[in-house]
């Protein structure tokens, strides 16, 4: 049995708080898509981690934590980031990588850093990880695959002069750079080679095995909905895909096995990088949540960028439900919103004098203007509280009109950043 996790909005919804809570009654937990350059912020009996690479199951010790064929596999990131859990005290976790998985290398970070600079204004707020760059090369067919790091070395050759040919002319050129070396990217092949050695794993044999065997499958999402290059808010999007479906491609897994579908949706918004942003917020309004929001502000886990504010986007959210195929939602970091009188809440998009309730491209996007309605807060502090009919009339009622917006059943409530912040519905 395979679980998607996954998140309806713009990412940072708190997938990582849940893969963890999940992955106790799972055995493999997989990432799929992405790269090192978001990241999952988790509390447990460790510690708080920030994991940008790692599936959100290292921490436990009878689950196997796999790197698909469907991400941007930084080794160096890959093994800083195991090495940062287990210096301080997580036992040290399974990990499989795929042969098939494709790698960054260290001219796809230059290229997207030269490529950032060359927009400047325009930029697309990478987080300059070379996350665009190494997916762009990965469907030119110049990438590199952890399969590809065992030829030998003539092949290797070959296959790097082909690369720099197309590399050097760019960053000559466009972006007025030195050259690439070929010696130096062969050895760091060789190098991420013998790293990586020890982990390498035919994947989607060893999860055909697994569901033969009946094991429990979490598929780990990273971003949202909204940042799907085709689903998503484009350009301004990821370069992979966000959603459930691309698990069974990023895993290497029958898409038919993937039967839940937790959608996790935020009781805010909250979004980094550019794009547009319908109920976004600004000022004092937006400090103010900004400042409670999360666990400790709603700051990138990865860049410490401080994240865009606004209220909840019933549309949005609504459509980030529909496209993933939400089976469930989780409803995460509703304890924050505990201060405010009132809760605005996105219910339509105004476009050209029209109020629709359907998400559309950008163009669209760009012109809609939201319309709110507003229900009363419950100010009061709602952490610690574990079952549904305790928590305050109001709150439910937030709840309650969050979940006939968007149509699928809210299945949990999270209400603080630990694995036991939890009610179940
Ligand atoms: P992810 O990328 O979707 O895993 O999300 P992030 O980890 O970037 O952001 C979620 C943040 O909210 C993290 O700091 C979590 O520790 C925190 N968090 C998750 N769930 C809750 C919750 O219910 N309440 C509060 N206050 N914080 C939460």
């Amino acid at each position: 049995m395979v679980t998607a996790i996954v998140g309806a909005n713009w990412g940072d919804e708190g997938k990582g708080k849940i893969t963890d809570m999940l992955g106790q009654d799972s055995d493999i937990i997989i990432r799929f898509q992405g790269g090192s350059n978001a990241g999952h912020t988790i509390v447990n009996n460790y510690g708080k981690f920030a994991l940008h690479i790692l599936p959100s199951g290292v921490f436990y010790d009878h689950t196997t934590s796999i790197i698909g064929n469907g991400v941007a596999l930084n080794i160096p990131d890959l093994f800083k980031e195991i090495k940062g859990i287990v210096d301080r005290g997580v036992p040290m976790p399974k990990i499989l990588v795929s042969d098939r998985a494709q790698i960054v290398m260290p001219y796809h970070i230059l290229f997207d850093q030269c490529e950032e600079e060359r927009l400047a204004g325009r930029s697309f707020g990478s987080t300059k990880s070379g996350i665009a760059p190494f997916y762009s090369d990965k469907y030119a067919k110049i990438g590199f695959q952890v399969s590809e790091l065992f030829a030998d070395d003539e092949t290797l050759k070959a296959k790097i002069s082909q690369v720099c040919a197309v590399k050097n002319v760019i960053l000559k050129n466009l972006y007025n750079k030195p050259e690439l070396d070929e010696k130096e990217i062969l050895d760091t092949l060789h190098e991420y080679r013998d790293i990586v050695k020890p982990y390498v794993c035919d994947v989607s044999t060893y999860l055909y095995n697994a569901l033969k065997e009946g094991k429990r499958i979490l598929l780990e999402g990273q971003l949202g909905s909204l940042k799907d290059p085709d689903h998503g808010i484009y350009p301004m999007v990821t370069s992979s895909s966000t959603l459930a479906a691309y698990g069974a491609i990023g895993a290497g897994i029958p898409p038919y096995e993937i039967k839940r579908i937790v959608t996790v949706v935020k009781a805010y918004s909250s979004a980094v990088g550019a794009g547009e942003f319908v109920s976004e917020i600004f000022g004092d309004e937006a400090d103010e949540l900004r400042k409670r929001g999360g666990d400790g502000g709603e700051y990138g886990a990865t860049t410490g960028r401080p994240r865009r504010m606004g209220w909840f986007d019933a549309v949005a959210s609504r459509y980030g439900c529909r496209i993933q195929g939400a089976t469930e939602v989780a409803l995460t970091v509703l304890d924050v919103l505990g201060y405010l009188d009132e809760l605005p809440i996105c219910v339509g998009y105004e476009i050209d004098g029209e109020v629709t309730k359907e998400f559309p491209t950008t163009a669209m996007l760009a012109k809609a203007k939201p319309v709110y309605e507003k229900l009363p807060g419950w100010k009061t502090d709602i952490r610690g509280i574990k079952k549904y009919e305790d928590l305050p009339e109001n709150c439910r009622k937030y709840i309650e009109f969050i979940e006939k917006e968007i149509g699928v059943r809210i299945s949990m409530v999270s209400n603080g950043p630990k694995r036991e912040d939890i009610i179940y519905r």
